[in-house]
């Protein structure tokens, strides 16, 4: 008896649980340490930064007993993990403020995104503005100021469903009328409680600084058929450098708003005529696009690629074989019914269907392939009107799309090819900092995709092979893949740090299985090519967008429609300001006379505005020393040079950044 007690009360001792760290190491602890106490154990130091923690891939709070061996990763700041529960904390206190200053409004959901966190509200007969920011902020400055815990409790769903049933929150109850039972937790710190899946900061004195950034309207889970709410956006730090930092940061994305810029350079415009969402290029902005069009052009024929062109419409028929239908037919635009022959076609979503059809012209064999189609295609997606947003969300736009149709063997030359390309366009237009994402599928959810897993198998290290062999650094997120494919994305980081999906390149086995695309082989027998798609720029005017962003408007100088302007300093001097201009188109550089009656100082700051990077003053000095005086954009004095010098000094900074490829 007394043994057994003994070897009881040793197992009760020993009751430890391993935990696996980051770094691969494994330490034991006694079971039901907290993530916080194992921080504590590693340093003192770590232990202050943590703010969150994630335990088996699961969010976990850092009070959250550990009572299983399982992996620990610890959250600080500067991890997604920790800016995550950081944001989602400070939603919490920020609907806690909400309510206190608003009584009776319905909170719904209140997510941390990439920059902060937002809290959709209905917030009833209550109008909230920019001026009822600052005592928002203050009031939840002060709650975090009170060091409140953050405490989960699991719910019944029945008392769940009554503590909102109770407040009339029909948002809360549809959420939780979703939910299973058993799986409910609600969160509560202060006086305040919210339907919560967890993952917070210690307390709610962490939070030190603290914005309300802006409203705007958001439709009850997105769907514009219901309620309208408003969102509340809102970004904090746990120091008040850091909102400020983040303020100056987001003055300046303000000042390089590509919609801004467009207008001030008139690249493009909308009308409420033609629709929303469907831009219309000015001309200057279609010079532009013309000059990135022929850019890529010149490339792509030294790559092998043929350009083709498609009509903007295809039968529905083409679509529903393609899949394109089932993903894009029933939330977006509807078919076009004739009147006569009942027939039905749809804007084309895709290009894709309209290139296999060209390939399907004529029977190839191996010796005609690869076969790379290439076309800047214009398609129609529907996106509701509230997530339209500039050159960035449209209903209408042109890709630089291409297929290239081969053979397995060939994929992986193909595809090292392609990274070629995209790195050489990347290059040309000054992007630098970009890492790139291999999007695979997610195992977890197989009906998501077209394809056999075997297929999928294929692909995913085809695509894997090839960034391996380029040596390009990759990361791999499982679930990007399209539904059809896995890919390889380039995502770009910008000038003020934001990070933009650019160039894509997708392997496709399924859409050649679809629409049983043949070659004959080596053997005289039929297989199945493999299809890559392709698009460097994404589409022209997403990509529009990101280059002025990038760039604040100033566009390398092989690109930009008016590389210089001429500005006679009186009507006196517009002659030799006409020979000036003559002479520099001789030199193939592009600029016009500023002729209107104006200061020349006035000219320069308009010109200033339309970020032209040379500005060509003329006098009687100059037309005397037969020279122009050159300042550049954002006021640099280059002096006075002959026109030959200035030719010479624009062809070597186009030739610095524009290589061939
Ligand atoms: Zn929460
Ligand atoms: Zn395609």
């Amino acid at each position: 008896m007394v043994r057994y007690y003994l070897c009881g009360l040793k197992a009760y001792l020993l009751a430890t649980v391993k935990i696996t760290l980051p770094d691969g190491s494994v330490k034991e602890y006694p079971k039901a340490t907290t993530p916080m106490q194992v921080a504590q154990s590693i340093s003192e130091g770590l232990a202050r930064n943590v703010i969150s923690a994630s335990f088996n891939e699961e969010t976990v709070e850092s009070t959250t007993p550990l009572n299983t061996d399982g992996s620990l990763v610890l959250y600080t700041w500067r991890d997604e993990g920790g800016k995550r529960a950081f944001w989602h904390s400070s939603a919490h206190v920020v609907a806690q403020a909400l309510e206190e200053l608003y009584p009776g409004i319905k909170l719904t959901i209140g997510p941390p995104i990439e920059n902060g966190f937002y809290y959709d509200v209905d917030f009833g007969d209550h109008t909230v503005s920019d001026k009822d920011f600052p005592e928002i902020e203050k009031r939840a400055l002060e709650i975090a100021r009170g060091k409140h815990e953050f405490k989960m409790r699991s719910v019944a769903k029945a008392d769940a469903l009554d503590h909102y049933q109770k407040q009339g929150n029909e948002y809360k109850v549809e959420l939780i009328d979703a939910l299973e039972d058993g799986t409910i937790t609600f969160c509560d710190h202060d006086t305040f409680t919210d339907l919560c899946r967890g993952g917070h900061i210690p307390n709610t004195g962490f939070i030190k600084a603290l914005k309300i950034l802006n409203v705007a309207g958001a439709y009850w889970r997105g769907d514009e058929n219901n309620k309208q709410l408003t969102r509340v956006y809102g970004i904090s730090f746990a120091k008040q450098k850091e909102l400020t930092e983040y303020l100056q940061l987001l003055e300046e994305a303000k000042k390089r708003d590509h919609r801004k810029l467009g207008k001030e350079m008139e690249l493009f415009t909308f009308s409420t005529m033609v629709g929303q969402g469907l831009p219309l290029w000015l001309p200057k902005g279609a010079e532009l696009r013309e000059r990135l069009e022929q850019f890529l052009k010149k490339a792509q024929k030294k790559a092998g690629y043929e350009m083709v062109v498609s009509p903007h419409i295809g039968q529905k028929e083409l679509y529903v074989t393609s899949g394109h239908y089932e993903k894009y037919g029933k939330d977006s635009f509807q078919p076009i019914h004739t009147p006569k022959d009942q027939e039905e076609f749809l804007l084309k979503p895709m290009n894709c269907p309209h290139h296999i059809e060209i390939f399907k012209s004529k029977p190839l064999s191996y010796r005609d392939l690869p076969k790379r189609y290439a076309e800047f295609g214009t398609v129609y997606r529907y996106e509701q009107s509230g997530e339209l947003h500039g050159l960035t969300r449209v209903r209408g736009f042109t890709q630089d799309d291409a297929h290239i149709f081969c053979t397995p063997d060939q994929l992986n030359e193909e595809f090292k090819n392609v990274i070629d390309l995209s790195l050489y366009v990347l290059g040309s237009l000054g992007f630098e900092d970009f890492i790139t994402q291999v999007s695979i599928r997610d195992p977890e959810d197989p009906d998501k995709y077209l394809g056999s897993p075997e297929v999928w198998d294929k692909a995913e290290q085809a695509i894997i092979n090839a960034a391996e062999e380029k040596g390009i650094n990759y990361i791999i997120e499982k679930g990007e893949a399209a539904f059809y494919g896995p890919k390889l994305d380039f995502m770009i980081k910008d000038a003020l740090g934001r990070k933009w999906q650019l160039g894509t390149i997708q392997v496709d086995y399924n859409l050649p299985e679809r629409f049983g695309l043949t070659y004959k082989g080596h053997d005289n027998e039929l297989h199945q090519p493999v299809m890559i798609h392709r698009a460097p720029f994404g589409s022209m005017e997403r990509f529009m967008a990101l280059l002025l962003e990038h760039t604040g408007g100033n566009f390398p100088l092989w690109l930009i429609p008016d590389q210089a302007v001429v500005l006679p300093v009186s009507e006196k001097y517009e002659n030799y300001a006409e020979k000036v201009l003559n002479s520099l188109e001789n030199h193939e550089i592009r600029a016009l006379v500023d002729k209107r009656n104006e200061t020349v100082g006035k000219k320069i700051r308009e010109a200033e505005v339309k970020k032209i990077p040379f500005m060509l003053v003329v006098g009687e000095k100059e037309e005397e020393t037969g020279m122009i005086a050159v300042r550049k954009h954002g006021g640099e004095d280059l002096g006075s040079i002959t026109v030959e010098a200035f030719a010479n000094l624009v062809e070597k900074e186009i030739s610095s950044t524009l290589k061939s490829f």
